[in-house]
């Protein structure tokens, strides 16, 4: 993933109350955005057709760029390109691609990157052989390690931070590929779901938190053959493969598959999970198990629990689509109230541009939302969201509500505040250009001209991505309570827009929490 964030001057002055007139539409629902989607088959003819699939399906995590590396067992041959895996893998390009071993990767971008320079999967010749590497996540304590990887001889061709990881595993001392890659993960912190290949081999690994998802799953040998495995950062990859699956990967665990068979090991077991929980708000697809838990069972949980904290008379729930959808459909189940599709999305607006800072900048969110009518007009609305990052697009969609008749307009958000930003592998803004992290939640409610607004409380996120899961799991929530569960966070990030909110040295980590701590956090957010 890209390297860590840099704030510019221009930037650093801004405030999220200038957003009308700096942010461009390319925010355009004002969402925050998953960086990347991984997928890695081992053992079947055409590799780099299914992995292309499992892509394909990965899509919403990623949309600027996407790249897939194969290997017939002799060489690896790779190809990377700018836009939609559709576009970039047509069949010509895929007959160029033969081999029974396949990566792919599928990345979004973020503005000022060097798109294709950095775009995945990532190649380094070694002592060991080609290592090629796709990477989910942020690593966040690079610290000096990219300069000593430099000093040691080690030359970049990339500005990405994934590269370090492969340049750990060249630059190890240890005589099996394996243990150079177990000792190079357990160097570097921060998030990472990775997929990597050498010419015979798959590996798959997940940060000790486990931030991100990565599952595998198998496909059926035919006629005794032997079967595929097949790795990919949502279950919903496998699906279109017919792939069965099979579990999670582990946070610290690595799997080898190989012609041995699959073999596990971990490298690191001292680390408290803290699986991130807006990939159940928002990021996978309702259609996928992460975390061990359907996310559909997540979403709609959420609803249900909004409607039974900040229920309201209404006559209509209407989702913001696509992502309030689910939560929508809890919400009124729990609340008797009708639901209906009272904001219609233009699905072929914003895939006319290729690069973040190519994004056509007036694309309003009235082209890629319509107000029905006929079913808002003198009706009292509750809006379900999943986030308001800056305000700006809520607001509009607000407005857009009344102009079509709707006589009360409520917003319902399917999770707490965002109020702080995220630096594992989620595209976030500053602290100060969030919302939430400004303002109460009655000062939103005022900016976004709501007649009433409330969010998901935190306890109830977590109930709802927990509710009846026999092994629950442990999420990181830092983008709604600041507080981080690894050590390095950039500070200029967490600044708020009143400067004396929090001065740096306030900043809590989790692992200096007391109760006494926590509290204060936990007031800012609510
Ligand atoms: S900070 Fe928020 S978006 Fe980032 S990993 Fe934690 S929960 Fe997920």
């Amino acid at each position: 993933m890209s390297m860590e964030k840099t704030v510019s001057d221009a930037e650093s002055t801004r405030t999220w109350a200038d957003e009308d007139d700096f942010t461009p539409d390319d925010v355009t629902f004002d969402k925050l955005r998953e960086e990347c989607g991984v997928m890695a088959i081992y053992n079947h003819a055409d590799a780099a057709r299914l992995t292309y699939w499992g892509l394909y399906a990965l899509q919403h995590r990623g949309q600027e760029s996407g790249g897939i590396a194969v290997s017939n067992g002799e060489e690896i041959t790779d190809l990377k390109g700018m836009g939609l895996v559709s576009e970039i893998f047509t069949d010509p390009v895929l007959e160029k691609l033969p081999g029974h071993i396949a990566i792919g990767h599928t990345r979004y971008s973020t503005t000022g990157d060097s798109a294709l320079l950095n775009a995945q999967p990532i190649s380094v010749e070694s002592t060991k052989g080609q290592i090629v590497i796709a990477h989910n996540g942020n690593l966040v304590n690079l610290g000096t390690a990219r300069e000593r990887l430099e000093r040691d001889g080690a030359i970049f061709s990339t500005t990405s931070d994934s590269e370090i990881i492969v340049q750990l595993i060249a630059h190890s001392k240890h005589s099996t590929l394996v243990d150079c890659i177990a000792e190079s993960l357990s160097q570097v912190e921060g998030a990472f779901s990775i997929v990597m290949m050498t010419r015979n081999r798959i590996f798959a690994a997940r940060d000790p938190h486990g931030f991100r998802p990565l599952s595998m799953g198998r496909i059926k040998g035919e006629d005794g053959a032997p079967d595929t495995f097949v790795f990919a950062s949502e279950t919903c990859a496998f699906d279109l493969l017919k792939a069965k699956y099979e579990r999670d990967i582990k946070p610290g665990e690595l799997v080898m598959v190989s012609e041995d068979g699959v073999t596990s090991r971990y490298f690191n077991t001292e680390t408290r999970q803290a699986s991130c929980v807006f990939e159940h708000v928002y990021f996978a697809r309702p259609d996928s198990r992460i975390f061990g838990r359907w996310v559909q069972q997540s979403r709609e949980e959420m609803g249900k629990t909004l409607a039974r904290e900040s229920g309201v008379p209404a006559d209509l729930i209407v989702p913001v689509p696509d992502s309030g959808v689910t939560a929508a459909i809890g919400y009124a189940t729990e609340s008797g109230i009708p639901f209906n599709f009272g904001l219609i999305r233009n699905h072929y607006v914003g895939r006319t541009f290729i690069q973040p800072e190519q994004r056509v900048r007036d694309f309003g969110v009235r082209m890629k939302l319509n107000p029905v009518r006929a079913l808002l007009e003198g009706k009292r609305v509750i809006l379900i969201d999943d986030s308001i990052i800056r305000g700006t697009t809520s607001r509009k969609i607000v407005r857009m509500c009344r102009a079509a008749g709707a006589s009360e307009v409520h917003m319902r958000i399917s999770c707490p505040p965002t109020i702080s930003p995220c630096f594992y592998g989620v595209d976030t803004p500053s602290k100060k250009d969030l919302i939430a992290a400004n303002k109460t939640v009655e000062e939103i409610c005022a900016f976004i001209e709501a007649d009433s607004l409330a969010y998901l409380s935190l306890d109830g996120l977590i109930h709802s991505c927990t509710d009846k899961d026999p092994t629950p799991n442990t999420y990181c929530t830092a983008c709604y309570t600041g507080v981080y569960p690894t050590q390095w966070i950039d500070v200029k990030e967490i600044l708020p827009a009143i400067a004396h909110a929090v001065k740096p040295d306030e900043i809590i980590h989790e692992d200096e929490m007391t109760e006494e701590a926590i509290k204060p956090q936990k007031q800012l957010a609510f």
